[in-house]
């Protein structure tokens, strides 16, 4: 039996109208600053008129195409974090931690506003595809949103997120499909004091803001739970090891694939994580895998040419929710 790998980066949750990185900024900014004064998310704003330095002043969305993308804004905060570090005098630590809140809650209220609650793209593509055969995929995605979750749930499917690791027959027993989401997810919270990720139905990120929300672990009941919503540039440096897991669950899956199919991913190179990643799990075993790639940009289809050779099939066009 075929065993398919799925992966979908970006450009499929773009395709129900999600942001895209390069975008992201400005529309969060026309939804909770023109639109409506969000007055939880201004100090982000407060940051980027601060990030070079002496006040740029901020008048209108536009002005946000100058900035690095919101995924580097997200990085470089998270890396101040990380490394016990402040920004300036005017973003000590204690206001990193409440830019990172906002932050993170920014992501989920512009993913919220701009994604359908269902019956999208995802919900013909996922219906399609567990169709298709007798073997169940395995999806991995590279987005925080919860639509693929959501469209799967909706066919039916329990979800294995893989904290535990990947136990095939386990899995099989359960009819689970696993869902190795390696960035983190909206609807996961993490508990510094067991250290256990608890997954819920719905979007959970922006409630976690540092101490007083409402959430407890259902494990060990800790309180100030953490949203994960992470960079894969700094995984490693979150050391936590329900997210390794997952990262080990994703490798094994491709290691085991006979296809694998890349959706909506433009595979940057400063990915290094990911790509190193793939192409590790792809050599343990090296067999002739198919491996395909839908991914509308001529640019990002050139790079995969770069990445995994002619052998690899390439659809230069957009994810329309087609079955590959
Ligand atoms: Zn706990």
């Amino acid at each position: 039996m075929v065993k398919t790998v799925y992966i979908l980066g970006a450009g499929a949750s773009a395709a129900e109208g999600a942001p895209v990185v390069r975008n992201f900024l400005r529309v969060a900014y026309r939804y909770f600053k023109e639109e409506r004064n969000e007055t939880d998310l201004d100090i982000v704003w407060d940051f980027l008129e601060h990030f070079y330095g002496q006040r740029t002043k901020i008048s209108s969305g536009e002005d946000l195409d100058r900035y690095p993308g919101i995924d580097e804004i997200f990085n470089i905060v998270d890396w101040y974090l990380l490394h016990n570090q402040a920004f300036s005098r005017r973003f000590s630590r204690p206001r990193l931690f409440h830019l990172k809140n906002a932050l993170v809650k920014l992501i989920s209220m512009t993913l919220d506003r701009s994604l359908p609650p269902q019956e999208g793209i995802h919900h013909s593509f996922v219906t399609g595809v567990l169709g298709k055969g007798k073997e169940p995929p395995t999806f991995i995605s590279l987005n925080y949103d919860i639509v693929l979750d959501k469209a799967l749930r909706g066919a039916g499917y329990a979800l294995e997120y893989g904290f535990y690791g990947s136990h095939g027959d386990h899995l099989a027993s359960r009819k689970k499909i696993p869902l190795y989401k390696l960035h983190g997810s909206l609807n996961w919270s993490f508990c510094p004091l067991c250290g256990e990720i608890s997954e819920h139905e719905e979007k959970v990120a922006h409630l976690l803001f540092g101490s007083g929300n409402n959430i407890t672990c259902p494990y060990c009941g800790g309180e100030n739970s953490q949203a994960i919503i992470i960079a894969p540039t700094l995984y490693k440096s979150y050391k936590i090891s329900r997210l390794q897991n997952i990262w080990d669950g994703a490798v094994g899956a491709i290691s085991h694939s006979d296809r694998l199919v890349i959706i909506g991913y433009s595979l940057e190179a400063a990915d290094t994580s990911f790509i190193a990643t793939i192409k590790r799990a792809l050599n343990a075993p090296d067999k002739n895998r198919e491996i395909v790639v839908v991914n509308p940009n001529e640019r990002a289809c050139k790079r995969y040419l770069q990445i995994f050779g002619e052998g690899c099939e390439i659809h230069c066009t957009g994810f329309t929710g087609q079955v590959i």
